[in-house]
């Protein structure tokens, strides 16, 4: 499992992808295996912080983001949008199928306990804060910060996150930066000086 791959609208999933991910059930949500164990423990270390989670979302087929993405357009369609303003307001918040971080089985959405959905108001509460300051510890980045808009193509999602193994979000989180140029600038270094001597 490539805990690094990059998944946007450049860069869809290769195709048969979704038969190589082993998926795990958690949280009433399916993940990777690994990205649910490390899941499980945030999640158990936020709630002993007082920092409960809900978790929205996790792994999607490519037929749900499918699904998903003809429900949005035509919702913008339905206020009045035509498909190309449509295509290009949805795509500010979600992918599209084929492109979507929710189809690795490495991407969760999270949300206040006894709410349905991800909301920009989750960014004041006291898990947001907690988790920006914890996640990368399980191996978690903020996938969308903000300030980053223009680099990952879509806009700052609080409720977003996306695993990457440990050591990777650590560096991801010491260094302020984002999925994408982690991979430019700093994943040969990285990766090189970890291989030193195999
Ligand atoms: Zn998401």
């Amino acid at each position: 499992m490539d805990y690094l791959i990059l998944v946007n609208s450049f860069e869809p999933l290769p195709k048969g992808y979704e038969k190589r991910i082993k998926l795990k059930a958690f949280g009433g949500k399916l993940f990777e295996t690994q990205t649910a164990d490390a899941l499980a423990a945030l999640m158990n270390d936020a709630e002993k912080c007082k920092a409960p989670l809900k978790i929205i979302s996790g792994y999607r087929s490519e037929d749900h983001q499918h699904m998903l993405w003809e429900k949005e357009i035509s919702k913008e369609m339905g206020n009045g949008l035509d498909y190309r303003s449509a295509v290009a307001k949805v795509g500010r918040t979600l992918a599209l199928p084929g492109a979507s971080e929710h189809e690795t089985g490495l991407a969760v959405d999270f949300a206040l306990p006894g709410t349905d959905d991800v909301s920009y108001s989750f960014a004041r509460s006291t898990q947001a804060v907690w988790l920006e300051q914890n996640a990368h510890k399980y191996g978690f980045i903020l996938r969308y910060p903000r300030l980053k808009e223009h680099i990952t193509g879509i806009d700052f999602e609080p409720w977003h996150y996306r695993y990457v193994g440990t050591e990777s979000a650590v560096m991801i989180k010491q260094n302020g930066i984002c999925l994408e140029e982690f991979l430019n600038y700093y994943q040969d270094k990285y990766v090189n000086s970890t291989n030193k001597g195999i």
